[in-house]
């Protein structure tokens, strides 16, 4: 019989994952990615075990070690002063790994990807492929490309991210919805922070409609990465760009009157842009025919969890895993067990995702001891994104159990 002909499109991270995936099970697979190179500047992000554990049995985790800074503690604060509200360790006492099994990092996107990409076996990223055209036919699936010529797979898998065209393929166009809410992103040198407590740990700073994130990224935890979500504004000015201009000002007066480790933070940055923050709507389908979507396609989610990459290597692993039992043979069969096996969890991180960013932006009249006690019970809380193990959610009888 000969070798299946697999297709994914998109090199990010649920594209890479999955073709590390497949080969680690004795597939081949050829990746097409629309862009000349795999180096997006200034993003970071944060992996956590459930995708750690994953990276590391593909032998990622020496790069990733090199690459990337694990935090030292996870730590909440409010935003008028640095008395901490609530922090659990991380790096400290190996607390994170031996809790979760695996390690938490904090990574530029590009490096990341160069590790992933490094342990792929031969040339099977194909840069510069922009799909355009998905076509069922009778040989298989036809994949057309800007300006390259077409191809035919047995099973395409978009990993093509928020915009996704394979989507468009299997669920129709219109599946993405502004949040009503918005970041600015910025990375600085951890030494031009001298008022920032603890500048290896993952913070947040939690105020009245907004809050800040940051991390170590790096080898040595020598850049501070950090995102800043505000409410609104309620209507996206142009649905056809994510990311629109702002001044220094903009982000300076969003964060105005917050403690000084803070403002001193947004006026280090030099990348002044608002991002908005976008969602799909649950998809009646994530499949159709040969086509099946993974990752920010199918379920692009806010990423206050820091679980879209996360949640994205779970998936690519999952369908791998599948494709290696199964087969293509009863393609309906396999693409159904695959989005059971996956809707349900992805579906809860989605939606306790958009729950956490209400709970982070609380106003000061509100309950905050409250929210003290729950952020002070977050292991137990959250263990079920942490400590997730694909291997473990490969049956469907199971799967929704692992939710608790
Ligand atoms: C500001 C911000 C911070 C984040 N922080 C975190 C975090 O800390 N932790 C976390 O887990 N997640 C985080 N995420 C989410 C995470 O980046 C995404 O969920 C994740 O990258 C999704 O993986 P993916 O493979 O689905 O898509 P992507 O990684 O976006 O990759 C899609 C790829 O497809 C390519 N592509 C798109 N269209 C085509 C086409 N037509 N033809 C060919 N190629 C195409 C793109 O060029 C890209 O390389 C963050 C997101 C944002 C916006």
């Amino acid at each position: 019989m000969s070798e299946p002909r697999i297709a994914i499109i998109g090199a990010g991270i649920g594209g890479l994952a999955c073709a590390l995936a497949l080969q680690h099970r004795g597939l081949a697979v050829t990746v097409f990615e629309q862009a000349d190179a795999l180096t997006e500047i200034g993003a970071a992000i944060a992996l956590s075990a459930n995708g750690t554990r994953e990276l590391a049995r593909f032998g990622c985790l020496p790069g990733l070690e090199a690459a990337s800074c694990e935090p030292s503690e996870l730590i909440w604060r409010g935003w008028k002063d640095q008395a901490r509200i609530a922090a659990h360790p991380v790096r400290k006492d190996n607390a994170y790994r031996t809790a979760y099994g695996a390690a938490y990092f904090g990574i530029h996107r590009a490096d990341l990807q160069k590790v992933m990409r490094g342990q792929l076996k031969g040339d099977v990223v194909r840069l510069k492929h922009r799909l355009t055209g998905v076509k069922e036919t009778t040989q298989g699936i036809r994949l057309d490309f800007a300006g390259q010529d077409s191809v035919i797979a047995d099973i395409v898998i978009g990993a093509d991210g928020i915009k996704s065209k394979v989507r468009d393929h299997v669920a129709g166009e219109g599946a993405i919805r502004y949040s009503g809410t918005s970041a600015f992103r910025g990375i600085v040198p951890a030494k031009d922070l001298p008022n920032l407590p603890d500048p290896q740990a993952i913070q947040f700073w939690m105020g009245p409609d907004a809050h800040m994130l940051h991390y170590a990224i790096g080898p040595d935890g020598g850049d501070v990465n950090y995102f800043a979500v505000t409410e609104g504004p309620n209507d996206w000015p142009d649905m056809s760009k994510w990311v629109v201009e702002a001044t220094r000002d903009d982000h300076l007066s969003a964060f105005e009157g917050w403690d000084v480790a803070i403002t001193e933070m947004v006026g280090q940055s030099n990348m002044f842009a608002r991002w908005g923050l976008f969602t799909t709507k649950p998809l009646r389908n994530w499949h159709k025919g040969r086509a099946v979507l993974i990752g920010d396609g199918a379920h692009a989610m806010l990423p206050h969890h820091g679980q879209g990459a996360n949640t994205s290597i779970e998936d690519a692993v999952t369908l791998a895993e599948l494709i290696s039992q199964d087969g293509l043979s009863d393609m309906e069969a396999l693409l159904t067990r695959f989005s059971r096996l996956r809707r349900l969890r992805t579906t809860a991180i989605q939606k306790s995702a958009t729950v956490t960013n209400d709970v982070l932006h609380l106003h000061d009249d509100a309950d905050l001891e409250a929210r003290a006690r729950r952020l002070e019970n977050f292991p137990q809380e959250f263990g079920w994104i942490h400590g997730f193990d694909v291997k473990n959610g490969l049956d469907i009888k199971t799967a929704g159990r692992l939710r608790l």
